[in-house]
């Protein structure tokens, strides 16, 4: 029987989210390209009577916004996956956790993935990558995504992922906000701004696949979108400037991450993202990192037998 498992998984961009019209069940229906950047949690579990949780965070996380109990998704993901093969397991689950809090960025469903993965190898289960995903949708639309990485669409709630094959890399500045933003919030709001108009089904611009496939950073930089980005600056007006900012220092573009309130800045070296990380930092807003994207998925990194 293993000991103990080590898995990284990515924080994810969206490259392109369409939001389709509030559905009578609440959700909203999307269509995104999803990408995998740089910026990973690390999930490590061991043996052990029930199924715990520890939160390590870097310095600048708000480590106290995430709960240790079952309200944890890796918690619930540990769970769900005994559940789903009939055995009783316990496991004590450490996130080390380097991807923003309520960023939208998805840290949560990347912890989620990644528990998926560990607990499977510790308890020996054996389970189909098909298997994992399946159960991935079952905890959240964007746990999928998180296990396959790379750049893919998205689609039903985000849960529908079908990997994209693309050349080459970019890289991405991350500015960070000192305090999260609640995705069912930024829903909220844009459902309120879009009241009184006609919504039709979302859609993937052709110009962001076109890019993609060319591989053209100034195109790609241009096709840029995000539904939810005038929702989350009605929330968050000061992230308007910080955008223009990174414009200013020369990005190819930028856009907020998701619901936000992480912004991104697209570059197409490590080069140019240290000049653009340079600009941002003076503006006092958060936090500047970069990675390039895309990367993999939830992957083991380290077992001990
Ligand atoms: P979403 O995935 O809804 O777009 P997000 O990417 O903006 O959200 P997350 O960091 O995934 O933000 O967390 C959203 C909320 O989920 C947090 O405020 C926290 O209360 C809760 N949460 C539960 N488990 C975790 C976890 N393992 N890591 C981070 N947050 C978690």
């Amino acid at each position: 029987m293993t000991r103990a498992v080590s898995v990284t998984a990515p924080a994810k961009i969206n490259l392109s989210l369409g939001v389709g019209p509030r559905r009578d069940d609440g959700f909203h229906p999307l269509a995104t390209v999803y990408q995998a950047i740089g910026l990973y949690d690390e999930v490590s579990v061991v043996q052990a009577d029930e199924v715990s949780v520890e939160v390590r965070a870097h310095d600048r996380l708000p480590a106290g916004d995430v709960p240790t109990d079952a309200r944890n998704i890796a918690v619930a993901a540990a769970r769900l996956l005994a559940e789903h093969h009939g055995v009783e397991r316990g496991a004590r689950i450490v996130i080390d956790k380097r991807i923003p809090v309520a960023g939208g960025m998805a840290g949560g469903s990347a912890d989620a993935a990644a528990t998926l993965v560990a607990c499977d190898r510790l308890w020996d289960l054996g389970s189909t990558r098909d298997e994992l995903a399946g159960l991935a949708a079952r905890l959240g639309s964007d746990v999928p995504f998180a296990l396959v990485g790379g750049t893919a669409i998205g689609s039903g709630r985000g849960e529908v992922v079908t990997p994209l094959m693309t050349l080459g890399s970019y890289w991405w500045v991350v500015l960070e906000s000192p305090r999260g933003l609640s995705t069912p919030a930024v829903y909220r709001e844009l459902d309120a701004m879009r009241e009184s108009s006609e919504v039709g089904p979302p859609e993937i611009p052709d110009a962001l696949l076109k890019a993609l496939r060319g591989h053209d950073v100034a195109d790609l930089g241009a096709a840029l979108s995000n539904d939810l980005q005038p929702a989350a600056l009605r929330l968050r007006p000061e992230l308007q400037e910080a955008l223009a900012v990174g414009l200013a220092h020369s990005a190819h573009g930028a856009v907020v991450s998701g619901s936000g309130p992480s912004c991104l800045f697209l570059c197409e070296a490590r080069s140019q993202a240290v000049q653009v990380a340079d600009g941002l930092a003076g503006s006092g807003l958060g936090p500047v990192s970069f990675a390039p994207g895309p990367v993999h998925g939830a992957r083991v990194v380290a077992k001990e037998a």
